[in-house]
């Protein structure tokens, strides 16, 4: 099963939104009503606990959202970036998976630029690498990559994990969806929003049985700034 999306399409539409946050945060308000209604009858601790439990579950919820709709970046200055340099140190940070996951990394042209919110940006990254090394249940392979061409800087990371379901890829960025146990369903959704804003374009390759590739696309540090195109630049007040 392969599928190349353009971002754009990705961007999950404001009625699947609405109908994750309404679903996410009901079920825990839900609880607290449910156990306010039984201290009013009976006093017990382990109500109030409960109750409290299930608000943090909620504002946890909006917290998530209100990071990709209005991250806490949105004054981070725009500055040049290598992105070979970016991705060096947050392979790092995953150290401690290096026993069963070989991170492979091939830079072909180190020292180009792109420009956009360095720590917006790694944060992106770092959610793709992330999802990469849970995707292998024991043993596997991340491959990283970096080529330039004409007025791109693209980046690949592909993993030998166990794919995304054809009938699942086109939820992808959608706000909530997770297919694990402990998961948020928020991080690609930051990912597609962010590379929106860096007006860098995402597609995604999968199989069950070969693993996983995200390919990003970035235009180069000259090109976004001749053709003012970048969508960030109209949003930094400073820039504007
Ligand atoms: P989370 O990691 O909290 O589940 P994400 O938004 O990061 O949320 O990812 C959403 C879902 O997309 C994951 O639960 C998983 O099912 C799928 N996914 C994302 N990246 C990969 C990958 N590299 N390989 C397989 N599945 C992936
Ligand atoms: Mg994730």
């Amino acid at each position: 099963s392969r599928r190349d999306d353009n971002h754009l399409n990705q961007l999950a539409s404001v009625g699947q939104i609405a109908a994750g946050i309404a679903h996410e945060i009901k079920n825990p308000l839900t609880a607290v009503k449910g156990f306010l209604q039984l201290l009013d009858e009976q006093y017990d601790k382990n109500y109030i606990e409960i109750a409290q439990k299930e608000l943090e579950n909620a504002l946890d919820v909006l917290h998530n959202l209100l990071q990709v709709s209005k991250p806490d970046f949105e004054n981070e200055a725009i500055v040049p970036i290598d992105i070979t340099i970016e991705l060096e140190a947050l392979i790092q940070l995953f150290q401690d998976q290096f026993y069963r996951v070989k991170v492979h990394t091939d830079f072909r042209n180190p020292g180009q630029l792109i420009v956009g919110k360095k720590n917006l940006l790694k944060k992106a990254l770092f959610n793709l690498i992330k999802n990469a090394i849970e995707a292998i249940p024991e043993e596997g392979i991340i491959h990283i990559s970096q080529v330039a061409f004409h007025n791109f800087v693209k980046i690949t990371i592909e993993d030998s994990g166990n794919g995304i379901p054809e009938d699942k890829l086109h939820m992808l960025g959608t706000p909530f969806f997770t297919t694990k146990v402990n998961g948020t369903g928020m991080g690609l959704t930051f990912v597609y929003s962010t590379m929106h804003q860096h007006n860098a374009t995402i597609n995604v390759e999968s199989s069950e049985t070969v693993g996983t590739k995200f390919t990003i696309i970035f235009p180069k540090k000259q090109d976004a700034l001749a053709k003012k195109e970048l969508a960030l630049l109209d949003l930094n007040p400073t820039q504007s």
